[in-house]
C-alpha cells in the first residue's frame, strides 16, 4: 500500500490491519487525512461533537463522548456537562493510546446514551451516511456514522441495551457488545452500571476482534471486570465446525418489518449452505425484556445521575438557596428523555413501589437470563435481527413506547451479560440490515469467529 497513490477515498476504506501497516511508513498521514475527511463530511453528518485538531500521529479513532479522554471535554451530549474537561483517560482510552491509536474526536450520542437514534443529543441528530434524511441509530450513532462514512478507521461505543449494535446495523457496519466484565468501565460516564459495556464499532469483524484484544482485561479501577485471558482473534479467518444455531421465533413476530424478516430468512439459508444447522426456537421471555429493562435501567439512572447537581461538574445555574440551585441546574441541564428516565427510576425505587417494580424486574431479569442459558445448553448461538426495523426518518417516531420497542432484540444480551454482535447482511432498499449473533457468556471469541465467517462468505457470494 505504501507506494500506491493514497487519497481520501482509499483512506475511507482502510481496515485496522491496513492502517497499522500504512502508519509504519507514513506516520502522520492517517490523522491528517482523517481530519480532512471529518472537515468535509461532518458538516452534513454531525457524527462528532468535538474534533481534536491537535491529535498526535497514529491510527485515527473516534471515541463516544461519554468516555473520558484527558484534556478534552466530555459532554455526554448534555447541556449539564457544559465546560467539563476530563481530567483522566478512561482505561480503554489509555490502552488505545499506548498501542498507537490517536483520538481524533468525540462522537455524538443520545444524551447520556439514553436513546436509539441520536436525536436526543443536545448537539442535534447524527445523519445516516446511507441516507441523510434518516437517523444513524443510537445511542452510539456518531461512532457508527463516523466509521460508515470512513471519517475514522474505527470507533468505540457503549452499549446498555443495544447502543453499539443498533446504530451499527442502521449504518451497515460491525458493532460488538462484549460479555459483561471483560472491558473496564472506568472513565465511562455511568448510565446503568449493571448493563453498560464499552465495545468496538468497526468496518470488519476482524477489526472488532483486534480492538477487543487491546481494550479487554481486568482493571483494578473497575471491580466488575474479570480475570480472563481471551484471544479474541483466535477464530478469525478460520472455518468453524458445524454450529447449532437457534433463530428466535420472535424474530418473525408482528412489529418486525417485512423486509427485515426476509433478510433473516435469507440468512438462515445462507448459513445452512456452509454447513451449519438452524432451528427456530421459541424464546417467549424476549417479550418481557423491554419492560424489565425500562425499570432496571431508569432505576440505576436515577441513582447514577444524582451526581450532576451543579456542584461537582459542568453547568451551574445560580439561585437563592442550595435546593433551588440544584433544581434550576438539573431542570435546565437535562433534556426531556433523561428527565423521563430519572422520574421513572425515582418512582420504581421509592419505598412504596420498590417491591412491586424494581424487585419484580430483578426477578424477571434472572428468568430471562436463565432461559437464554437453557437455550445455550443445546445451541451455540441465538440469532435475531439486530433491530426490528431499518433506519427511520429523522423526527418520524415521537411515541416513547414505540421508540423503546426498537430495543427488543438487543436488550436480552445486556440483561444476561452476554456477548452479542451485529453484522451487516445486505440491505432493504438502500438501507442496511444487521443480523445479531448472541452467544453464552465469555464465548466472545467464538461469536466474533462466526460473524467473521459470515462476512467472508458474503464477500465471496
Ligand atoms: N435504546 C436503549 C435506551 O434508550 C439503549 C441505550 C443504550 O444501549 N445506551 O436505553
Amino acid at each position: 500500500m505504501g507506494e500506491k497513490f493514497f487519497n481520501t477515498e482509499e483512506f475511507k476504506k482502510l481496515t485496522l490491519r491496513q492502517a497499522f501497516e500504512f502508519a509504519k511508513d507514513n506516520p502522520d498521514l492517517l490523522v491528517k487525512t482523517s481530519l480532512e475527511v471529518i472537515e468535509k463530511e461532518d458538516k452534513v453528518l454531525n457524527a462528532f461533537i468535538s474534533v481534536n485538531k491537535e491529535a498526535p500521529r497514529g491510527v485515527p479513532i473516534g471515541i463516544k463522548d461519554n468516555i473520558n479522554v484527558q484534556g478534552i471535554e466530555t459532554t455526554c451530549a448534555s447541556k449539564i456537562l457544559k465546560g467539563y474537561v476530563a481530567t483522566y483517560d478512561a482505561t480503554v482510552v489509555k490502552k488505545l493510546k499506548s498501542t498507537g491509536f490517536s483520538v481524533v474526536g468525540k462522537t455524538n450520542l443520545d444524551e447520556f446514551a439514553m436513546g436509539a437514534s441520536t436525536e436526543y443529543s443536545s448537539f442535534g441528530p447524527t445523519r445516516n451516511p446511507h441516507d441523510i434524511e434518516r437517523v444513524a441509530g443510537g445511542s452510539s450513532g456518531g461512532s457508527a456514522a463516523a466509521v460508515a462514512a470512513g471519517e475514522v478507521v474505527a470507533a468505540l461505543g457503549s452499549d446498555t441495551g443495544g447502543s453499539i449494535r443498533q446504530p451499527a446495523a442502521f449504518c451497515g457496519v460491525v458493532g460488538f457488545k462484549p460479555s459483561y466484565g471483560l472491558v473496564s468501565r472506568y472513565g465511562l460516564v455511568a448510565f446503568a452500571s449493571s448493563l453498560d459495556q464499552i465495545g468496538p464499532i468497526t468496518k470488519t469483524v476482524e477489526d472488532s476482534a483486534i480492538l477487543m484484544n487491546i481494550i479487554a482485561g481486568k482493571d483494578e479501577n473497575d471491580s466488575t471486570t474479570v480475570e480472563r485471558q481471551i484471544d479474541f482473534t483466535q477464530f478469525i479467518g478460520k472455518e468453524l465446525p458445524r454450529m447449532k444455531i437457534a433463530v428466535a421465533k420472535q424474530s418473525f413476530d408482528e412489529g418486525v418489518e417485512e423486509g427485515v424478516k426476509q433478510k433473516l430468512e435469507e440468512f438462515v439459508r445462507f448459513v445452512e449452505n456452509f454447513g451449519h444447522s438452524v432451528e427456530l426456537v421459541d424464546i417467549d421471555e424476549i417479550k418481557y425484556s423491554v419492560a424489565t429493562y425500562y425499570i432496571i435501567a431508569p432505576s440505576e439512572v436515577s441513582s447514577n445521575l444524582s451526581r450532576f447537581d451543579g456542584v461537582k461538574y459542568g453547568l451551574r445555574i445560580s439561585a437563592e438557596g442550595l435546593r433551588e440551585m440544584y433544581e434550576k441546574t438539573r431542570g435546565i441541564g437535562f433534556g426531556d428523555e433523561v428527565k423521563r428516565r430519572i422520574l421513572i427510576g425515582t418512582f420504581t425505587l421509592s419505598a412504596a413501589y420498590y417491591d412491586a417494580y424494581f424487585e419484580k424486574a430483578q426477578k424477571v431479569r434472572r428468568k430471562i437470563a436463565m432461559k437464554l442459558n437453557n437455550v445455550f445448553e443445546q445451541y451455540d448461538f441465538i440469532v435475531t435481527p439486530t433491530s426490528p426495523i431499518v433506519a427511520f426518518k429523522i423526527g418520524s417516531v415521537s411515541d416513547p413506547l414505540v421508540y423503546y420497542m426498537m430495543d427488543i432484540f438487543t436488550i436480552p444480551a445486556n440483561l444476561a451479560g452476554l456477548p452479542a454482535i451485529s453484522v451487516p447482511f445486505g440491505k432493504v432498499g438502500h438501507l442496511p440490515v444487521g443480523i445479531q449473533i448472541m452467544g453464552p457468556r465469555f464465548s466472545d471469541a467464538k461469536v466474533l469467529g462466526f460473524a467473521d465467517q459470515i462476512e467472508r462468505h458474503l464477500k465471496d457470494k
